[in-house]
């Protein structure tokens, strides 16, 4: 009897607490804390005062809502009070990728005046804005004398837009001009700023899909070796992620570049599943003209200098400019190759027969036959 008593309150306890794990399970939106206390409307209202109003001919969002932790919340709500004043997606906005422990933050674009309203946001326990700042930031006008350059300068110094006044200020200059291709503008929501970096992987991209098509059934693995800020926008434009095995980063030393005797950019293999052949197409990026042609003067501050070589990069009539892009290489190579290309211990130079393996010189420095004749003769057939 005493058994049954205690075996039946067992079973109560049970069903109760089966039933509180299913209720706690079926509540919706539990995972943030939202107050909704009209944030958004806050943050797009106290931009309006400080620009006007806003439109589609003279406005530019800059945000990264959504990646700072479970600042996705706010997104129905940004997007109600976007759209709520004719603001359109693909002319309006750049909603940049973060890291997770990122503010939530907002740049706010006014491009008659030049003037730029940023606006940082606190959220979970108590919503508010908790910076605002706004300066002009047509670079016409920064440039104009040493005296507004060395102003600006200090602004970049104290962080006036909280260390992101190179992303901005580039971003909506180059918005301004009107010639911003979207596709670019699509890298740099990965990227997160603009650079030269990003912009010679644009044109290396391009390059690749006008002299290789990505017709069907082609693919292309990228050995992104040197690495640097180019690398985005392959992994957005071709899908080449790491996680499924379409890009590999890594590093060379300042005598392997040498050796290479240009300015390597990195190994592009072309997969044509349909022709059945894989090619390793090797490419050098010489900034050398970019430098001479982009009007930048010796001395110029790095955001001056950088923002007119991403000018210059973005005129599609300077992307067949000579030296710039150039093939060292086309290998044909196998699966096997590939796979050997991929691994941690090689240097895939090396695989390819350009780099020797010992001392990482350049063959033909030794009075040895050269590029593509080194060590793989026997698994490799070099093209012109
Ligand atoms: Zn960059």
């Amino acid at each position: 009897m005493m058994n049954n008593i205690v075996t039946r309150a067992k079973m109560i306890l049970l069903l109760c607490l089966a039933a509180l794990v299913f209720s706690l399970g079926s509540v919706p939106g539990m995972a943030a804390e939202y107050e909704n206390s009209g944030l958004m409307t806050q943050v797009f209202a106290a931009a309006e005062t400080e620009l006007g109003d806003m439109g589609p001919e003279n406005t530019l969002i800059i945000t990264d809502i959504g990646s700072p932790a479970e600042s996705y919340v706010y997104l129905d709500d940004f997007y109600a009070e976007f759209y709520g004043r004719d603001l359109q997606y693909t002319k309006n906005l750049l909603v940049l990728q973060n890291s997770r422990n990122s503010p939530l933050w907002f740049a706010f674009f006014d491009r008659d005046s030049g003037n730029c309203t940023y606006i940082e946001v606190s959220y979970g326990a108590g919503e508010e804005i908790s910076y605002k700042v706004t300066e002009n930031i047509n670079f016409e006008d920064l440039v104009s004398d040493d005296d507004s350059k060395a102003s600006w300068n200090e602004k970049v110094g104290a962080k006036v837009f909280n260390g992101r006044e190179f992303a901005i200020l580039t971003i909506s200059n180059a918005w301004a001009t009107g010639e911003f291709d979207y596709e670019l503008m699509q890298c740099l929501e990965v990227h997160n700023h603009f650079c030269p970096g990003v912009s010679s992987g644009y044109v290396i991209a391009n390059w690749m899909e006008e002299n290789y098509p990505l017709e069907a059934g082609v693919s292309y693995t990228v050995f992104s070796c040197p690495n640097w800020c180019k690398e985005d926008v392959f992994v957005k434009r071709w899908d080449t992620t790491p996680g499924k095995g379409g890009i590999w980063v890594s590093a060379l030393t300042d005598e392997e570049k040498v050796a290479l005797g240009v300015a390597p950019a990195g190994i592009f293999v072309v997969t044509n599943r349909t022709a059945g052949t894989m090619q390793a197409v090797v490419l050098s990026f010489d900034f050398a003209p970019v430098n001479a042609k982009c009007g930048a003067q010796e001395g110029d501050p790095a955001w001056v200098s950088k923002y007119l070589m991403d000018l210059w990069l973005m005129d599609k009539d300077n992307w067949d400019e000579e030296g710039m892009v150039s093939e060292i290489a086309v290998i044909d190579i196998n699966e096997a190759i590939l796979n050997e290309m991929k691994q941690a211990d090689t240097n895939p130079y090396v695989v390819l027969g350009l780099l020797n393996p010992a001392g990482a010189v350049n063959p033909s420095k030794n009075g040895i036959p050269g590029i593509g004749q080194w060590m793989n003769n026997n698994k490799i057939k070099q093209n012109a």
